[in-house]
């Protein structure tokens, strides 16, 4: 009766010392595997083509990569040391390059009506989200200016993206492999690219900041980490990470010594979901914490 009425007062009577929260030391990151897959698709068609896969194979993948014990990230997931992801998941990031209409569709219907084309990428991926809550919410469209992004619509379709809980990247003005043109030329085909998405979108062209390569390479030895590092948009970087298309699983661990801009990646029209899996530095499925107390067991110590 006395400890209740104690309680009730709000005192606890202290009965020995609290346990201590013994954490042990944060990881070595190279004790663990630290790949992080980002993987690519462009068109999303029933017509094959070297560049597209069919509405079925995005579908399947999905499914194997949830599976698998795979959750979505986003660009800004990295920067912030991978904090939002579930103690047993692991990590992937899915993109798609170009911005083609087969990303992002919209079907007439009788009377004046739109739908988004269910076979779509977008619809694709919003379909599975919805169905499967606990594999994250987002995903990447990296978009060049070439051609109009998404078909039509341009305007509305990336505003929507955003409000879906995308991610937009910017994969240049027109879509030259920036291996042919020197550093000295990069902006030529950043800078404008941002202006056309402030055109539509305005303020929100802030979250723009991740490059695409078209042709998904940078050359080496050229001083082009540097150039891009240093390129301002509107008085803040425009460009804070760039991404390849090397075929190969990139390091957690190279991100955080500062490689952000060769990040890996896998074209999924060459890959498979099960190929993948077979990688030998990307990290073991649901690698549990043993309390959420604890650290991930593959995060950097240096992960600010
Ligand atoms: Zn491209």
């Amino acid at each position: 009766m006395t400890v209740l009425l104690l309680i009730l007062a709000g005192f606890v009577p202290m009965t020995g010392n609290p346990p201590c929260l013994d954490h042990g030391s944060a990881p070595e990151p190279e004790d663990y595997a630290s790949g992080i897959p980002v993987i690519t698709y462009h068109q999303i068609t029933v017509h094959e083509s070297a560049y597209s896969a069919t509405p079925a194979k995005l579908r399947g993948d999905l499914q194997k990569l949830y599976d698998a014990g795979f959750f979505l990230i986003l660009p800004t997931d990295i920067e912030n040391g991978l904090s939002r992801i579930p103690f047993d998941r692991r990590p992937v990031m899915i993109t798609f390059d170009d911005g083609w209409e087969d990303n992002f569709r919209y079907i007439d219907l009788p009377g004046d009506s739109q739908v988004i084309d269910p076979d779509c990428a977008i619809a694709i991926v919003n379909t599975f989200i919805e169905e499967h809550p606990d594999f994250g919410s987002g995903v990447v469209f990296f978009i060049s200016w070439d051609k109009v992004p998404f078909g039509e619509c341009t305007e509305e379709k990336l505003n929507a993206v955003l409000d879906m809980g995308h991610y937009i990247g910017n994969h240049s003005a027109d879509h030259l492999a920036f291996t042919k043109i020197p550093p000295s030329r990069y902006w030529e085909q950043v800078i404008p690219a941002l202006n056309s998405f402030h055109r539509r979108l305005g303020l929100r062209t802030s979250e723009i900041n991740v490059v695409a390569y078209p042709g998904g390479q940078i050359p080496r030895g050229v001083n082009a980490e540097n150039v891009l590092a240093s390129m301002e948009y509107r008085g803040r970087p425009a460009v804070t990470q760039g991404y390849l298309v090397d075929g190969a699983v990139g390091s957690f661990k190279n991100f955080y010594q500062g490689n952000k801009y060769r990040i890996s990646r896998l074209d999924m029209a060459l890959y498979s979901v099960p190929r993948l899996l077979n990688w030998s530095n990307i990290m073991v499925e649901s690698n549990a914490r043993p309390s959420l107390h604890d650290d991930l067991p593959w995060r950097p110590v240096n992960s600010e």
